[in-house]
């Protein structure tokens, strides 16, 4: 009975022990550490990229690293220098640092409902380019996008009917499907894929800064879609 009685608090013991080291280690393995000028020289637009890529499969993994945001808010005071540039939708669902496993002062994010651009977003875009040095621009859509539904049925709501015009022309460019409205999940995939090609392409076509860094190789612009069903992120390749 005694010696039971010792295996057990032995135990009770090693138990203990092992929580402290877990404890130690869930703190240890926290990442304090930010984007920094040396470190966003030597991204690339293609190692952004696989930076992106390999974020969002730590978090499809739910192995999503543990950060100290505290730390980093310390750190990014004084100077922010991210890799990479997001523009995604409104959508509560898609919070793009969340997504891409990264942390404060890592990325750049504009949002909006049915991720297009604007004059706007397009000069925040050249400010974090030219200016700050980011090295890519995604142009992320998604899975069962409320603002695309919304175009594809042309509702009309206030401000919002003129937010979703400017979907409109991605609704027009795809062709066939029957019926071309919400109720058509094949239909409103391709609108959502269709506008994010489109805004690529204005993208391009409106930001001079943003065209010759891209065709200069500076940055790279890289079209994405997001599913809301399993928090995977495809990139569009071509
Ligand atoms: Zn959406």
């Amino acid at each position: 009975m005694w010696l039971l009685k010792a295996q057990i608090t032995k135990l009770a013991l090693a138990g203990t022990v092992t929580l402290l080291f877990a404890s130690t280690a869930a703190w240890a393995d926290q990442v304090t550490s930010v984007m920094t000028p040396d470190v966003q020289a030597n991204v690339t637009p293609a190692k952004a990229l696989t930076m992106l890529k390999d974020g969002n499969a730590r978090f499809v993994s739910g192995n999503a690293t543990d950060y100290d945001y505290i730390a980093q808010v310390k750190q990014t005071a004084k100077g922010q220098f991210p890799f990479a540039t997001v523009l995604s939708c409104l959508d509560s669902r898609i919070p793009p640092e969340i997504v891409f496993d990264r942390g404060i002062g890592d990325l750049f994010v504009a949002r909006v409902a049915g991720n297009f651009t604007n004059d706007d977003i397009l000069g925040s875009f050249e400010f974090a380019s030219k200016l700050a040095g980011s090295k890519l621009i995604v142009v992320m859509g998604h899975t069962e996008c409320g603002a695309v539904k919304g175009a594809c049925d042309a509702a009309q709501i206030g401000l919002l009917s003129t937010t979703l015009a400017s979907i409109n022309p991605a609704v027009t460019a795809v062709e066939g499907h029957n019926p071309r409205n919400s109720t058509n999940a094949g239909f409103v995939q391709a609108v959502s894929e269709m506008n994010v090609r489109l805004t690529m392409k204005t993208l391009r076509d409106r930001s001079v800064v943003l065209r010759q860094m891209i065709e200069s190789g500076e940055i790279a612009l890289v079209g994405a879609m997001y599913d809301v069903s399993t928090g995977k992120v495809t990139f569009f390749e071509d």
